[in-house]
């Protein structure tokens, strides 16, 4: 099988981190890290005709630096509807279209990809077909080259018989270039899919609903503190940089809707961008007197950005040296 940068440090950070499941660390892992047989998503009306979708336990789980499922959402306008995010598999994508018939009556016109991560773009083959799938370019050429890989990565990371063996792709219909913008009118709401610049693939997408002042983020942000951006394909200055872009963008009382869990506010993305440029200047430092990557890591500790339960694993196994890639970088 061939391994895409994301595939090997994802496996290094579950195979290393366990997140509290013991099982994951065997040869036989089969415990996901969450699961998509057993997910329940709910909704949370955020403004009129404006919806987040996360899972129920996501609110819990965000508070003690967990991992929760994918989160989504829907807006509803008088035309039609656009989801975000069309989840792992059929089970949690049927869940989230009947989340969306009670909610909006409406159909679905547009459906949003943020990342091609699978669990927020596995679902696009359940949705109707006049569905117009909306994704970054960047994105469906991924999805075109790796999409088995990605099945059989996301098997042995969520589990076999969670409907993942089935995935067929569908891509993009609409496809945002890069640092583009496309708005969509649903009928008295326009909605813009705009792309910041790198935020973790290079094929990242948020979603704004400017009435409600509601943005999508995706991956980008997995959730509010004690949750850390996950550097999984490089690039920590330009994923900074994107994310201050974004912090810029929005007016101070917008909600954010995270990747992986509940509404939060713009002030939250403070931590994440502190934490980042937090790691800039450290590693900086390292980089400037000459450490090896080893040394660095040993030295960049920063405990006041602990509490996330992925923090042993994500901050000095893949942002620090992640980090250290970017900055010493000729
Ligand atoms: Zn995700």
């Amino acid at each position: 099988m061939k391994r895409t940068p994301i595939h090997k440090a994802l496996t290094t950070l579950l195979l290393s981190a366990g997140l509290g499941l013991a099982s994951l660390g065997s040869a036989t892992a089969t415990e996901p890290i969450w699961d998509g047989n057993k997910v329940q998503m709910q909704s949370e009306k955020l403004s009129d005709g404006v919806f987040a979708y996360y899972a129920s336990d996501a609110r819990e789980l965000n508070a003690r630096g967990g991992a929760a499922a994918t989160s989504g959402g829907l807006i509803v306008g008088s035309k039609g509807a656009l989801l975000i995010e069309t989840m792992l598999n059929k089970r949690m994508n049927q869940q989230v279209q009947d989340l969306s018939r009670k909610l909006g009556g409406k159909p679905l016109i547009y459906a949003v990809n943020t990342s091609a991560h699978g669990d927020h773009s596995f679902g696009n083959m359940f949705l109707p077909a006049s569905t117009r799938i909306v994704q970054h370019a960047n994105t469906r050429t991924y999805i075109d080259k790796h999409l088995s890989d990605d099945k059989a990565f996301m098997i042995k990371n969520f589990g076999t018989g969670r409907g993942i063996e089935e995935i067929k792709a569908r891509t993009g219909d609409i496809l945002v270039a890069p640092m583009a913008t496309v708005s969509l009118d649903l009928g008295g709401k326009v909605v813009d899919v705009i792309d910041f610049g790198f935020a973790q693939t290079g094929g990242d997408l948020w979603v704004w609903e400017p009435q409600s002042k509601v943005m999508w983020a995706g991956n980008p942000l997995i959730a509010a503190k004690p949750a850390l951006p996950w550097l999984l394909d490089g690039h920590l200055v330009a994923t900074l940089d994107t994310l201050q872009r974004v912090y810029a963008f929005l007016p101070a009382d917008a909600r954010i809707i995270p990747g992986h869990g509940v509404a939060m506010t713009r002030e939250d993305m403070k931590w994440h961008i502190d934490y980042l440029a937090a790691v800039q200047k450290n590693v900086q430092a390292a980089v400037d007197k000459g450490l090896t990557l080893e040394q660095t890591v040993a030295q960049t500790t920063m405990p006041e950005f602990g509490g996330y339960a992925l923090f042993g694993w994500v901050h000095p196994g893949l942002n620090v040296p992640a980090a250290y890639r970017d900055l010493s970088k000729k």
